[in-house]
């Protein structure tokens, strides 16, 4: 009989069928980048945790990867009838199951050892799927009699700010979940009997994708999984802000494409969309736009922040996850139609917030437009800093104060078949002027690419060489951004009159 890991078990409370397909067929799976990028997150989240739960770094490690199974398993036992000190990955198996415990703590009570567990997550909140999570973990280590006194899961506080100096008390929220996780063994037990059924299953399980493949974590075998199902020609998910219930419900009746979908379901934005895509024609209301953007005069300026996140803040002053711009361009028109350039990169892996806010300030001058594409997400980041560096806060408001937003303006204006439904600058920029393209870039192309690049530049092992690279690449993309609203502004204001 097989022991089944963890994560196989998780698996099943996924899909069945995934679980079938992980112990059979695991060559069928492919990560998405997501998925491998979330992995290499959980590695530095679990390093910073060693450090927090064993400070002086007596604790023990166990290396299943070097040892193997069998020699991770008894060292575990040995380690914990031996010792007083924190073990980290500490394995068990028992009861047709086996687990990993990130972080195992002793604690004495009445002259004996107990152990304390817990289970880290880079996630910002306890989810559903995590407390299945630890109803496994406990039931094996009983199973395996290990005396667990409680068990925890640590997940990340998105409020605490990182106060430097290496000091990362506080990046971790522990949350107590033994009286639930000591309460679930019989289901535990109930899985891991259907999950030995479904593997003794001679083939896979018949089951057709949906929702659940996405929930709780996107499914490796999707492509595997879809690759004889219908595909729609022009998919209902194309209409904008057509809620995913109401995909579903049409899905169940066997509609997936936008030609068989009643127009008496859909506001009028989404039938322009279903008539222009069906049609292949392009729906430009010239006139309205113009009137849009003829209430906002010369100077303008064109403006596009790239951003960095770490799960684990690296620069003081910072959270978990917060969004910290490392650069901007920034495009300024004048009244006499010339077109300037003015940029911010700062790949040091210093914290860039003060020479960014200083580079932004001086560029965005004192007034006219300030364009954006999506104003939400740049407006908040210049609140953030505000709220950051109160000294630079007027300033930085006053930017803010002056900000249009030209994404509306292409919803309500503007559709091209080839958009597919979404209205995201690299959708729309193609359509509207095609002689520019996001994937004539060198390198990096998509704010995602962005992010990888900045993250390789500040690594310390990055050469010289490789970090100018970068940097230019970073600079052309960023350029290419504000470049591309440039011309957007002047096809929807119908300035045809200006060479740009
Ligand atoms: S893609 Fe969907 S149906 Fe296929 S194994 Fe994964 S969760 Fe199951």
């Amino acid at each position: 009989m097989r022991t089944f890991s963890k994560s196989k078990l998780l698996a099943l409370r996924q899909c069945p069928k995934r679980l079938w397909l992980e112990v059979h067929r695991p060559d069928l799976r492919e990560d998405s980048a997501a998925t491998q990028a979330s992995f290499q997150v959980g590695f530095q989240v679990g390093d910073i945790a060693q450090r927090l739960y064993d400070p002086e770094g007596l604790g023990a490690l166990i290396d299943v990867a070097a040892d193997g199974f069998d020699a991770a398993f008894k060292r575990s036992a040995e380690l914990l009838s031996s010792t007083r000190q924190p073990i980290f990955e500490a394995g068990f198996s028992a009861g047709g199951a086996m687990a990993f415990a990130d972080v195992m703590l002793p604690v004495q009570e009445n002259g004996s050892t107990l152990w304390r567990m817990v289970e880290v997550k880079s996630a910002t909140s306890v989810k559903d799927y995590h407390r299945d999570d630890l109803a496994v973990q406990a039931f094996v280590a009983q199973n395996a009699g290990v005396p667990l006194q409680s068990i925890a899961l640590a997940h990340i506080d998105s409020s605490w700010t990182y106060p430097g100096d290496e000091d990362y008390s506080g990046l971790l929220k522990e949350n107590d979940l033994t009286a639930e996780a000591f309460s679930r063994g019989e289901e535990v037990r109930a899985w891991i009997a259907q999950a030995q059924s479904i593997d003794a299953m001679p083939a896979e399980p018949v089951m057709e994708t949906g929702a659940h493949c996405d929930t709780p974590y996107s499914c490796g075998f999707y492509d595997y999984c879809s690759r004889d199902e219908p595909k729609a020609e022009f998919p209902i998910y194309w209409l904008p802000r057509f809620g995913t219930a109401k995909v579903r419900e049409l899905a169940e009746l066997g509609v997936n494409d936008l030609s068989a979908v009643a127009d008496d379901l859909l506001n009028a934005k989404q039938q322009r969309v279903k008539a222009h895509t069906l049609a292949g024609t392009v729906f430009f209301d010239t006139e309205g736009a113009a009137a849009d953007l003829a209430v906002h005069s010369l100077p303008a300026y064109f403006l596009d922040f790239e951003t960095i996140q770490f799960a684990v803040p690296i620069w003081k002053g910072t959270r978990p996850y917060q969004q910290n711009t490392f650069q901007f361009s920034l495009h300024t028109l004048s009244a006499s139609g010339q077109l300037d350039h003015t940029e911010f990169l700062d790949i040091s892996g210093n914290d860039p917030a003060e020479p960014f806010i200083n580079a932004l300030i001086a560029a965005c001058g004192v007034e006219g437009p300030v364009y954006v594409y999506n104003a939400g997400f740049e407006m908040a980041r210049i609140n953030e800093l505000a709220i950051r560096y109160p000294q630079f806060s007027e300033a930085l408001l006053a930017i803010n104060a002056r900000v249009v937003d030209l994404l509306p303006i292409a919803r309500e204006r503007y559709y091209h078949p080839s958009q597919q439904g979404s209205w995201s600058i690299k959708k729309v920029l193609p359509a509207v002027v095609p002689e520019l393209r996001y994937d004539a870039l060198d390198g990096v192309q998509d704010g995602g690419m962005a992010m990888d690049a900045f993250l390789e530049a500040i690594h310390p092992d990055t050469s010289v060489e490789r970090k100018a690279q970068i940097e230019q690449q970073l600079l052309a993309y960023c350029k290419l951004d504000t470049y591309a609203m440039v011309r957007l502004w002047q096809v929807f204001a119908g300035r045809t009159d200006l060479s740009l």
